[in-house]
């Protein structure tokens, strides 16, 4: 804890209040500023800019930025010149593949080289990436590809009817409210970015009615968060016959995949679907839900790419290049997730970006079986189960897998008799389920579905 920050938690609720507020305007003058919102317009002009003029816009934003490397930063100059590749002469986008991929440990192990040597410090700030502890990476970006996110991000929310001034609850990761505060409220008030901040931390059975009661009384028409944890106040309310006294009109998900009985119990609760949204902190790829529910690339912002993965024709490693980012530049960038591609390419909304099947996540998010064979998609596993509140599948180092399920007051014995059809139904492997009651979550606060400790899967 900084010092900042134990001062804050020793602070009583009102000043905390005040406190948010403060920090709360600090970034909403720095996030939208003037600039901000003449970025927003042109954003929104370009969403349904025809299939043509994307892919020349796309082409230029890509040419002007290998440019850039190029002139700036002396990692690029070398890479491209050792494979003889050359931007200015560059006309087609098929030339990229000629460069390698680079992955997280690249960007890390090479970021002296690789940031923009012109780019004045106070001109950028710094970007973390969550990841798992070690993994994290910290970059630096400029004003200008912040702002671009940001606009991303709020074109998004304006398509589904969201604006700027809707008040949002967010679950959010920090500790906003201090950990031994045992008394609601559970969340704190950021007025200027009309944002009500809910601890994570404290939603739990004993909680759960002060944090419906909040609700209730503020009336907040729209809630933001990792499905976890969104799902897991869902089922609380459920098993504790709790209802809200108005209807949400929208929930925003982000950070993790979207698991299918998730999107059950967030439906059967707040009775409306979820909104899904893929972005990271690397600017290299950004997913959008239109209102018709598919799940469009936003061509406009990054260069993706989607290279086949070996096992199946349909799935792909999402890799992306940056377009917005002067201060460091991301070249073929491996996500690290995997997409399924929509085989219908049209939408009604008109607009020209890839659809996307299903975000799948990590490529680490398998379990091996006896043979070997790699399974991934196992959240259909959890699809009939609703009264499972959280749920984590770990193989173990000798390929034995456990599932972790936290349970919700109505698991019955039934419930379990459904989970282990469906697991043998699927998967072919020594395995156990345990109960318990917390999951432990990653320090950004996500909830890891699938972790693998499994040797053969050290590919
Ligand atoms: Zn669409």
């Amino acid at each position: 804890m900084s010092l900042q920050e134990k001062i804050y938690s020793r602070l009583p609720v009102f000043l905390q209040n005040i406190a948010c507020s403060m920090k709360g305007r600090e970034i909403a003058s720095r996030r939208y500023s003037r600039e901000f919102f003449d970025l927003f317009e042109k954003i929104r002009d370009r969403d349904r800019l025809p299939a043509d003029e994307m892919s020349e816009l796309r082409f230029r934003r890509l040419r002007d930025n290998l440019i850039t490397a190029y002139e700036t930063s002396e990692y690029y100059r070398d890479l491209f010149d050792r494979h003889a590749f050359d931007p200015y002469r560059m006309e087609d986008p098929d030339e990229l593949l000629r460069l390698p991929l680079h992955r997280k440990a690249d960007i890390k192990n090479n970021l002296h080289s690789m940031v923009n040597r012109t780019v004045e410090k106070g001109s950028t700030i710094k970007a973390t990436t969550s990841g798992t502890t070690g993994s994290g990476l910290v970059f630096p970006m400029s004003h200008a590809c912040e702002r671009e996110t940001w606009a991303v991000w709020w074109r998004y929310r304006h398509n589904h009817g969201i604006s700027f001034d809707t008040w949002c609850a967010i679950f959010g990761a920090r500790s906003i409210v201090p950990l031994d505060q045992q008394t609601p409220p559970f969340y704190r008030t950021i007025s200027p970015m009309r944002q009500v901040l809910f601890s994570m931390h404290h939603l739990n059975r004993r909680n759960i009615a002060s944090y419906v009661e909040a609700f209730n009384k503020m009336q907040i028409p729209w809630i933001h968060g990792h499905p976890s944890t969104i799902a897991n106040m869902a089922s609380l309310m459920h098993e504790n016959d709790l209802r809200l006294n108005y209807p949400v009109k929208y929930i925003t998900i982000g950070s993790e995949n979207l698991l299918e009985h998730q999107i059950e119990i967030i439906e059967n609760v707040f009775g409306i679907t979820p909104i899904q949204h893929y972005g990271l902190t690397e600017p290299v790829a950004n997913i959008s839900m239109c209102e018709h529910g598919k799940l469009h690339i936003d061509e406009d912002y990054s260069f993706v790419e989607l290279v086949p993965t070996e096992e199946d024709d349909n799935r792909y490693h999402l890799i992306g290049t940056s377009f917005s980012n002067d201060a460091l530049f991301f070249l073929r960038y491996d996500t690290n997730d995997i997409v399924t591609l929509e085989e219908d390419q049209s939408c009604p909304c008109g607009r020209s970006g890839r659809i996307i099947k299903s975000i799948e996540g990590r490529k680490d998010d398998y379990i091996v079986m006896r043979d070997g064979t790699r399974i991934g998609r196992l959240s259909t596993i959890f699809r009939r189960l609703t009264h499972v509140k959280e749920a984590q599948i770990r193989q173990e180092a000798d390929g034995h897998v456990i599932f972790f399920v936290v349970k919700s007051a109505k698991y019955t014995d039934e419930d379990e008799t459904v989970l282990k059809e469906e697991i043998e139904s699927r998967l072919d492997v020594d395995y156990s389920i345990k109960y318990v009651d917390t999951i432990p979550k990653t320090k950004g606060g996500k909830l890891k579905f699938v972790i693998s400790n499994y040797e053969g899967n050290r590919k």
